[in-house]
């Protein structure tokens, strides 16, 4: 057997290895990572902690994401579900799963962080394994408030270029400090201006995109003194100094009703 390409990233290796060293410290550092939001996620819901903002509509959605990442805690039960799957496969002794039955995070983060470095040189599964381990860490990340990353992206809404009925659905990447300009979708070729794209962020439930001010006061037409106001009431989030857009609609919508 030769495997030459990271099976994650599809990078070439000098070695062969089912995953890459690049991929197998962004794997240590998820895991880690993620004992790291359950505790900040606990933070959120005990009391005379957290938002500050208790009893308004944005208090409780972060104490709803909070509570569902910590009653539901999938990550919980798929990183335990892996460490049985790993001890099978490298005949290890199942004992401490049966000794304390009901998952623990810790124990199963420590075991499958000595167990990486092995499972990254052989285990056929692994980017199965990297794909759940992401959505769990960034389940994580939304529960426990940590910040959006830099650089997002938006479904482009332009016609499929194959299939009119469709839509174009490529994500394109946006960086968030430089909002401005032309950005060209991959799959479709459509010349999207970056102002108009977040409209259609803005009104489409579900989507998300931060914004500096600057750029929030000029997508949603608010002025940025009123978004401060917004941000001191606990009606916007403020990440890094940015906005996020579904939140200003939101709120426009409140004041108006
Ligand atoms: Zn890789
Ligand atoms: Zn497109």
């Amino acid at each position: 057997m030769s495997v030459l390409n990271c099976v994650i990233c599809h990078h070439p290796q000098a070695i062969e290895r089912m995953a890459c060293t690049s991929c197998e410290i962004t794997m240590s550092r998820q895991l880690t990572d993620i004992v790291e939001f359950y505790c900040l996620a606990e933070g959120e819901l005990s009391p005379g902690s957290g938002t500050g903002a208790r009893g308004t509509e944005r208090g409780l959605g972060v104490r709803m994401s909070a509570l569902d990442f910590l009653a539901g805690y999938d990550a919980v039960a798929i990183l335990a579900s892996w460490e049985g799957e790993w001890r099978e496969h490298y005949g290890l002794s199942i004992a401490p799963m049966i000794a304390r039955p009901s998952p623990s995070l810790n124990r199963s983060v420590a075991f499958l962080r000595a167990w990486l470095p092995r499972a990254c040189d052989n285990h056929p599964a692994i980017d199965d394994f990297a794909h759940e381990l992401r959505d769990c860490w960034s389940e994580g990340r939304s529960a426990a408030r940590c910040s959006p990353p830099r650089n997002q992206s938006i479904t482009c809404p332009a016609d499929h270029p194959d299939d009119q009925a469709r839509m174009c659905g490529y994500r394109i990447p946006i960086d968030a400090d430089h909002t401005h300009g032309i950005v060209t979708c991959k799959r479709c070729r459509t010349d999207w201006d970056v102002m108009h794209l977040m409209h259609v962020v803005i009104s489409t439930p579900g989507a998300e995109f931060w914004a500096d001010p600057e750029a929030a006061a000029g997508y949603s037409g608010v002025h940025q003194g009123q978004l401060k106001k917004w941000a001191r009431r606990g009606l916007l989030d403020v990440s890094h100094g940015r906005y996020n857009l579904q939140q200003i609609r939101m709120a426009t919508a409140g004041e108006t009703a």
